[in-house]
């Protein structure tokens, strides 16, 4: 016999073969447990029972006990209405209905008592209730409306099968007096010890019908806290199994390549943090476990030189190493980049882009295997079935987010022994987001700027302005600077993106005329090689202003640039903006961003500008981001499983969040595989909940 709460949702009190096609189709009920986890989104006090005179139109809701004294049609055409007049006793409003008259005119009777429920409004100095809720008090006594009452989202194809949050209200209620009702502990009872929690039943109970705020509060909790502590739970167990599975190259060896280049190539000394993250990295890859690490750390705080130096260790120890980079600009960058370093080593790089001609692919494929390629750089290029390593170690991506989890895995899925990998992300992540999109990973934080950076200096300008910003863009290129302008980009209205960008061209064309100036251009519809071309005169010092959209994004990196201007700035992300603003302030000059906007802001628009102004941070940035946005657009978060919460909210969350990553990791230390008999409840939970879903490849 299936559990209680598997039963199909066709068999509960009330609802009928249409009902239940129409909760299937509309809401994804299928089953009792369904229903059940349908919550409601927020409650409404009914308590109170109101007099008339005490009643304030801007109450948002109030009811009221008497009975109608009065009822027929007024009014003519559209104003047509059904009002009755509804009397407590000493005073009396009137209750409207503009639809449904005839229906509601067979549903009361005079001298019945009634409860009505709705929206007070003055109307004139008669007090209204536009379609109330109207219930005999008897069964308003008998379901025992009186208290927090939970409001539930439906459907118009729901209500129409009178499925509105009353009547779903109805089916859960009915649900949960079914003698039957029962719902199995599966939480340890120590867990449940630790934490004061509720159990199954109750919290089920009192998040639909509260007896009071405080049970309310303890069964919200316990949902919020389910919600994460099984995806915690699931990701901890992947990463045990995997480190289990896995044995990974061990690194044993410092060898001379490392040494060589730290004690007389490096061209800069490492910053505290960089120093710190490359001795995190350097014990995991001499682990022998396979390394799954996240590397974060805000634009320029030097990743770059993190990556090389974990790649020389691989090199050392007798493996390759490769680069991907999410778009081809990137992947030439870090080639050019980590070339320059390698050169003093001798040690064979190449570039695999979807542009490489196919003769070079063959020459770069044969060096592969032969193993004489040491480090290969390149997009998802390097992915892709016939490029063949001759015995890869440490896999490098950057700015993981551009990449799926399936295209981490892929990369070394094709290899027997599995690499070391290594996410290095710019975008710094909330601790909650990190928690969960990279709960499998370790990570490493570099939260340190080299020295001499000079924080970058921001301002919010409006178009009254804009003759002046280019007054300051002329001076600064008169120091030799150059200047970033980049336009929106959204995908949306393409073409419209285009145009603006186009007539900025035009625009900035005039304003810097030759020859005094020169003036770059790349989008998104240029030829992969004109692009580069650009990048490479504005790299040069050919041209001093480059006019972009958000193509540049991430990663270009030119020191000589000292102003990024972001036109339509409100039109942006906070992360985004902060990105961008992150192409500047790589040299040792005072760097320059300019917010451009329109007058009218909305209220968000405003508070993402100002924070710009404010903060250079990237971690506050992030923390603000998902305040603003919530998590909803953020990538990884469908993979990770949490594109599932019903009630918890990363954004207000993160200490629910907290508690239970700290329990799923006690938990998974004294039992990773949760074979301990108190246990078995919630492994047999665990894997129904993440049925179907193959996560034991990811990364
Ligand atoms: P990101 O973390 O954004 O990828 P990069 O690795 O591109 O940053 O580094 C940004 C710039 O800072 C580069 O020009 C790099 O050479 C320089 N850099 C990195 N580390 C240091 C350091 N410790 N001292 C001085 N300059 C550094
Ligand atoms: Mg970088």
């Amino acid at each position: 016999m299936p559990e209680f709460l598997e039963t199909p949702i066709e068999y509960l009190k009330g609802v009928g073969p249409s009902k239940a096609d129409a909760l299937k189709l509309d809401l994804g009920i299928f089953t009792f447990g369904d229903l059940l986890k349908h919550y409601p989104f927020r409650y409404v006090d009914r308590s109170k029972i109101y007099r008339v005179s005490e009643i304030d139109p801007d109450f948002a809701f109030v009811q009221v006990r008497g009975q109608f004294v009065g009822m027929g049609m007024v009014g003519e055409g559209r104003g047509k209405r059904f009002v009755a007049e509804f009397s407590d006793g000493e005073n009396s409003l009137e209750a409207v209905w503009f639809q449904g008259a005839s229906w509601i005119a067979n549903k009361i009777f005079p001298n019945k008592t009634y409860v009505l429920f709705g929206k007070p409004n003055l109307f004139g100095k008669t007090l209204n209730m536009a379609h109330p809720e109207v219930m005999l008090w008897e069964d308003f006594k008998k379901e025992q409306v009186a208290g927090l009452q939970p409001v539930y989202s439906t459907t118009e194809k729901l209500k129409k099968k009178s499925l509105d949050s009353r009547g779903i209200q109805k089916l859960v209620y009915n649900l949960i007096s079914d003698s039957f009702f029962q719902a199995p502990e599966y939480l340890p009872p120590q867990l449940i010890a630790d934490l004061k929690m509720m159990n199954r039943k109750e919290m089920y109970r009192h998040v639909h019908f509260p007896s009071d705020e405080e049970q309310n509060r303890k069964a919200v909790f316990r949902v919020k806290f389910e919600e994460f502590f099984f995806t915690q739970l699931r990701m901890l167990q992947v990463k045990g199994l995997r480190k289990q599975a896995y044995k990974g190259i061990a690194f044993p060896r410092i060898g001379e390549y490392f040494n060589g280049f730290y004690q007389n190539h490096l061209p800069f000394e490492l910053t505290e943090a960089q120093k710190r993250v490359v001795k995190e990295i350097r014990a995991d890859m001499g682990s022998g476990k396979q390394m799954n690490r996240l590397l974060q750390g805000d634009v320029g705080s030097g990743k770059t030189i993190v990556a090389f130096l974990c790649m020389l260790i691989a090199i050392d120890n007798d493996c390759q190493a490769s680069l991907m980079a999410p778009t081809e600009i990137l992947a030439t960058q870090h080639y050019e980049g980590i070339r320059e370093l390698a050169e003093p080593l001798g040690i064979e790089i190449g570039l695999l882009t979807g542009s490489t001609p196919k003769s070079e692919r063959k020459k770069l494929f044969e060096a592969l295997k032969s193993g004489e390629l040491k480090i290969l750089i390149g997009t998802h290029a390097l992915i892709e079935d016939t490029v063949q390593f001759q015995r890869l170690g440490l896999a490098v991506i950057d700015e993981q987010h551009r990449f799926g989890v399936q295209q981490r895995a892929k990369l070394w899925t094709k290899d027997a022994e599995v690499p070391h990998v290594l996410v290095m992300t710019a975008t710094p992540i909330p601790r909650t987001l990190s928690m969960t999109i990279y709960g499998d990973l370790d990570v490493s934080i570099i939260n340190e700027l080299p020295v001499g950076r000079k924080p970058i200096s921001t301002s919010h300008r409006l178009e009254s302005s804009r003759l002046r910003v280019y007054g300051f863009m002329k001076e600064q290129i008169a120091l030799g600077r150059q200047v970033y302008v980049v336009y929106p980009l959204i995908e949306e209205s393409e073409k419209l993106d285009y145009q603006n960008l186009m007539d900025g061209y035009e625009h900035m064309l005039q304003e810097f005329p030759r020859p005094q100036y020169e003036v770059s251009i790349v989008h998104g519809r240029m030829r992969s090689d004109d692009k580069e071309a650009e990048m490479q005169r504005f790299k040069q010092g050919v041209t001093q202003i480059m006019v972009a959209t958000s193509v540049i994004e991430v990663g270009v990196n030119v020191p000589n640039a000292s102003v990024m201007v972001i036109e339509s700035a409100e039109k942006f992300g906070l992360s985004q903006l902060h990105q961008l603003r992150g192409r500047v302030g790589r040299g040792s000059e005072q760097s320059y961003c300019i917010l451009m906007s329109g007058n009218k802001l909305s209220r968000e628009a405003r508070m993402r500008l100002d924070a710009m102004v404010h903060t250079n941070n990237g971690f506050e940035i992030a923390e603000l981001d998902l305040k603003l946005r919530g998590p909803g657009d953020i990538d990884g978060l469908k993979q990770s499983g949490l594109s599932t919460l019903k009630l918890a909210d990363l954004s207000k969350d993160g200490e629910i969040l907290r508690m239970s990553r700290i329990s799923a990791e006690k938990l998974i230390s004294e039992d990773p595989a949760l074979l301990k008999p108190e246990h078995q409840p919630l492994s047999v939970q665990l894997k129904k909940n993440f049925k179907g879903s193959d996560w034991s490849r990811v990364s």
